[in-house]
């Protein structure tokens, strides 16, 4: 365990207390719907507690994030891949001096609203809504914490401070910015978000990269002897193997996978920290209006990381049996959808009601989006079981 860069101790933390340009309760540009102050327990905090508490958040165990969800208990689900991104932000947030509660706040909700079957559920709905606004889970996320989430007697939505709101949008079309008011305004300006915010959304990447190599290899989808053509790998599987020989396979792929999102977080931290000091920035509006993002890889990581990532969408996003089981997975999204367009009478009460109050109120696209926020909000195997009630054939 002596010697080897995945094994050194974390940098030293900054000195007690908040960092100047990281985001604080005090300073929050709050909620839309004003509220009493969480004195006791902070902003940042009460939105993560609220995010915790949310249905959508439960339902995360339930869907895919690569696999689907019934094809073994080992595999990662979207819940455990949020708490994973949620543990690597919060690390990262408390080297640089930021605002850990709200870095996990804005990991913790980044994927409430993924469809049912991943990627592949996600491009199956944005297909069928291509006339009426498409579908992006991104947009989706903001839109289940701002509008769907019905738990509070004064609102709907959860009610976030701005900053998760934010933090939540990690990427939107310009079109879609200017139909989000201030929360959307940065995209149309060109600023930055918050450090935390940037954070999060790298944090997701090193959680993601990480534990998808634990998983494809489980799943025997891909092989170490694959998966040593890459840098990244090869130099760490290679020392695991030399350190402890008589080590068992999967307590060495453990170990590899643990030093690689070590190394990928130590190096984001020290490399973060060496551009926050280069750039000079002393406050949250100087990190919003700098040039670029600061929270990010060194060059020689950034290329090793993307080399990996590049690995995993050939051999493993792409495997035929990856693909086979999306191409099931869209269409039962897509038998839904055209099922419940066509009579909106098959979906629950609730939802049957949303959809024509919208349609008669506001017209078709308000009906699709009803029917579309019905399809999304489904877990993997409620949607496969909503199927087979319909249609009554196996699918899945
Ligand atoms: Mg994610």
């Amino acid at each position: 365990m002596h010697g080897t860069p995945s094994s050194r101790p974390d940098p030293a933390p900054q000195a007690p207390g908040p960092a100047p340009y990281a985001a604080s309760d005090a300073a929050s540009r709050g909620r839309e719907h004003v509220e009493p102050l969480a004195s006791h327990r902070g902003e940042f905090r009460r939105d993560r507690e609220r995010i915790i508490h949310c249905t959508a958040f439960r339902r995360l165990e339930y869907k895919t994030q690569l696999f689907v969800n019934h094809e073994g208990d080992l595999f990662r689900t979207r819940l455990t891949h949020s708490i994973e991104v949620a543990q690597v932000a919060r690390r990262i947030a408390h080297h640089l001096g930021l605002n850990e509660q709200l870095s996990e706040a804005i990991a913790l909700a980044h994927d409430l609203g993924h469809t049912p079957f991943g990627h592949a559920g996600q491009d199956a709905l944005n297909r069928c809504m291509q006339d009426h606004g498409g579908f992006e889970h991104n947009l989706q996320s903001l839109r289940v914490v701002d509008r769907l989430e019905l738990k509070y007697p004064q609102f709907a939505g959860l009610n976030l401070t701005f900053e998760t709101r934010e933090g939540i949008l990690k990427h939107c079309s310009k079109k879609n910015a200017k139909m989000l008011g201030t929360v959307g305004r940065r995209f149309l300006e060109r600023t930055q978000p918050s450090l935390e915010a940037q954070l999060a959304n790298i944090a997701d990447e090193i959680a993601y990269t990480s534990h998808d190599i634990d998983d494809g290899l489980r799943a025997k989808l891909i092989t170490v002897t694959q998966l040593r053509s890459g840098a990244l790998f090869d130099e760490h599987f290679g020392a695991v193997e030399s350190e402890f020989p008589g080590l068992g396979w999967r307590r060495k792929i453990f170990e590899a996978v643990r030093r690689i999102r070590n190394q990928l977080t130590l190096d984001l931290i020290t490399a973060s920290r060496a551009a926050i000091d280069a750039a000079g920035v002393g406050s949250l509006d100087e990190v919003r209006t700098h040039d670029r993002a600061l929270i990010r890889f060194s060059d020689p990581m950034r290329e090793k990381n993307q080399a990996l990532k590049d690995f995993l969408r050939k051999h493993l996003y792409r495997h035929y049996r990856v693909h086979r089981m999306n191409r099931q997975a869209a269409k039962v999204v897509c038998d839904l959808y055209g099922a419940f367009s066509e009579d909106i009478r098959l979906m629950p009460d609730e939802h049957h009601g949303l959809a024509t109050v919208a349609g008669e109120r506001r017209g078709v696209s308000e009906r699709a989006r009803v029917i579309s926020d019905y399809i999304s909000g489904m877990t993997d195997r409620y949607a496969i079981a909503e199927h087979r009630r319909i249609f009554n054939a196996k699918i899945i």
